[in-house]
């Protein structure tokens, strides 16, 4: 079976701090933090989900910048890829609108003190890496 879906995950970055997003749902990922994001829609370019989702959860008007290398999987068909991403300008600050109860920006020096979810600590390793941050 080859069938999967791609799940797109933003690290958003803004004056060098990283958006982590705290899950309010469902239950067993509640109060867990990741990079926002969602599922790719049949047809959709993943730099345009990763807009739409922003946008949905967040309200913010954002622009893909570059894919991290890797791909991370989640509960099976779903694998995580991730973009780095920011906001463009005018855009409003991000909000908890959907699926979150609480945002923060995390300073490099802060990015391990919120719990992520298990399958996004690869991501966001991969990230700082990228990043030279870490
Ligand atoms: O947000 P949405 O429900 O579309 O996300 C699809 C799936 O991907 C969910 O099961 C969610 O838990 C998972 N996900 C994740 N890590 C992220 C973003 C989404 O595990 N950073």
């Amino acid at each position: 079976m080859t069938e999967r879906t791609v799940v797109v995950a933003a690290a958003l970055l803004d004056a060098g701090r990283l958006l982590a997003a705290r899950r309010s749902a469902p239950p067993e990922l509640a109060g867990r933090w990741e990079l926002p994001g969602g599922k790719v829609e049949p047809g959709e370019r993943p730099e345009a989900a990763l807009v739409r989702e922003l946008r949905e959860e967040l309200g913010v008007d954002t622009e893909a910048v570059e894919r991290v290398p890797g791909e991370w999987p989640l509960r099976a068909p779903y694998v995580l890829q991730v973009w780095t991403a920011r906001l463009r300008p005018g855009s409003a600050a991000p909000a908890p609108l959907q699926d979150h109860d609480e945002l923060r920006w995390l300073a490099p020096g802060e990015i391990w003190d919120v719990p992520w979810l298990d399958q996004d600590v690869p991501a966001v390793r991969e990230t700082l890496t990228r990043l030279g941050t870490r």
